[in-house]
């Protein structure tokens, strides 16, 4: 196969090496049911013990607040659905304009059936307005849920302050943390205030379809999906248990390289776009401003079509993504740009390059070498561009 040039780990990573041996003999030689009461399925048992230790360590829980789920969509699903139920006589939800749409539209859809939500701004850069977060929250609140990294531009919230904020009116605080888990040290042993936190395998290196929801000890928690005994009753269903080996297994890896990997990982991510800035006129780097997760650059090239930019790469084996996304014929930037108030002519230009442990000195360079002719000859053909020049270029706001 020719070259590939992955910097798309926002939207899935590659699975270890070391977490598929870890989880090949689950398939076969180790496949009892961990419920069972014979000594074949009790060795099974002590691996999810395992696995769910070394969760709890990355995070820095205890493991018996560690609940194993299928995906982060279903620990948010899991979080606020089962926060709003052990709270019935709390109606608000609060949250942001820029959550992934496990969250946003989970929190739309609650809104539908008569709960009341507020979407809190952020600003030019992606920073969360915490004076609208103050206002938002009252005692009627059941839930924040904050994401601790944005998925789009990496911009990272403080988590900290939001969930003291949350729990000064007595509401439940829940973060989506998928894409900072592994990326940046995060430490529940010392925060007091988050109570539910999701995760999800396929963002480090494990498989997809394994995630997690940290249920902080003492937190009022209803279950969301009922069935057997199985994680104390938090979540019903036989453990998929290769999946949960596999997420241990990426957990401590994950944790053995944070540090070295965080700076290593940063320093491609700055050489990309300090290189294309340099390189790429009109060329702007979104929530560049805010703290932002080490592996994310969300670039915007004016006047060129996202999408248009993305199949070019795609020809070359770069696979990236990009903030707008096609709906019914008319190509819509991200509700994450539109939210932080990015120029239209940016907004659909947007390209965002996630990296992982696996992303070299190497990518970099063929990134570098690629990427600013391929603007440089779609603004060619571009008429925004042309008209661009003819105008000098004032940019219309896509609020
Ligand atoms: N939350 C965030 C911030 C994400 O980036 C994603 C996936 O892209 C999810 C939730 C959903 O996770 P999963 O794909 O495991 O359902």
């Amino acid at each position: 196969m020719a070259r590939v040039v992955y910097v798309d780990n926002n939207a899935t990573t590659r699975v270890a090496d070391e977490v598929v041996a870890e989880m090949l003999p689950y398939f076969t030689e180790l496949y009892g049911n961990p419920s069972s009461m014979h000594e074949f399925g009790g060795q099974v048992e002590h691996k999810i013990a395992q696995s769910r230790a070394r969760v709890a360590a990355l995070i820095g829980a205890d493991p018996s607040e560690i609940v194993f789920t299928s995906c982060g969509t279903e620990s948010d699903n899991a979080a606020i659905r089962g926060t709003l139920e052990s709270w019935p006589d709390r109606k608000g939800i609060v949250t942001t304009r820029v959550e992934h749409p496990a969250v946003r539209n989970l929190c739309r859809h609650l809104a539908r059936q008569g709960h009341e939500l507020v979407e809190v701004p952020v600003d030019r850069d992606g920073r969360l307005d915490m004076d609208r977060l103050r206002q938002a929250v009252t005692e009627n609140t059941a839930i924040v849920s904050v994401m601790w990294a944005n998925n789009e531009t990496g911009v990272v919230f403080p988590i900290e302050e939001c969930s003291a904020i949350a729990h000064a009116k007595g509401a439940v605080f829940h973060t989506d943390a998928v894409q900072a888990v592994g990326k940046i040290p995060l430490n529940m042993a010392a925060s007091t205030n988050i109570d539910l936190l999701s995760l999800s395998g396929h963002k480090l290196h494990a498989p997809k379809g394994i995630g997690v929801l940290y249920i902080r000890k003492g937190t009022r928690f209803a279950p969301f999906v009922v069935g057997g005994h199985q994680e104390s009753g938090r979540r019903g269903g036989t453990e998929n248990v290769p999946y949960i080996v596999g997420l241990g297994k990426a957990c401590e890896l994950a944790q053995a390289n944070l540090k070295a990997e965080r700076e290593r990982v940063r320093r491609l991510r700055d050489r990309i776009e300090a290189g294309l800035l340099s390189s790429v006129p009109n060329s702007i780097i979104n929530g560049e401003g805010a703290s932002r997760l080490p592996n994310t650059a969300s670039v915007s090239f004016e006047y060129v079509e996202g999408e248009a930019i993305l199949l070019k790469l795609s020809k070359l084996g770069i696979c990236a993504s990009s903030g707008s996304a096609c709906t019914s014929g008319s190509l819509e930037p991200s509700h994450v740009l539109r939210a932080m108030g990015v120029p239209f002519t940016a907004a659909h230009g947007s390209i965002r390059f996630s990296l992982s442990v696996y992303n070299t000195e190497e990518d970099v360079d063929f990134i570098l070498a690629e990427v600013p002719p391929i603007i440089a000859r779609l603004r060619e053909i571009s008429p925004f561009w042309k008209k661009r020049t003819a105008w000098g270029g004032t940019p219309s706001y896509c609020r």
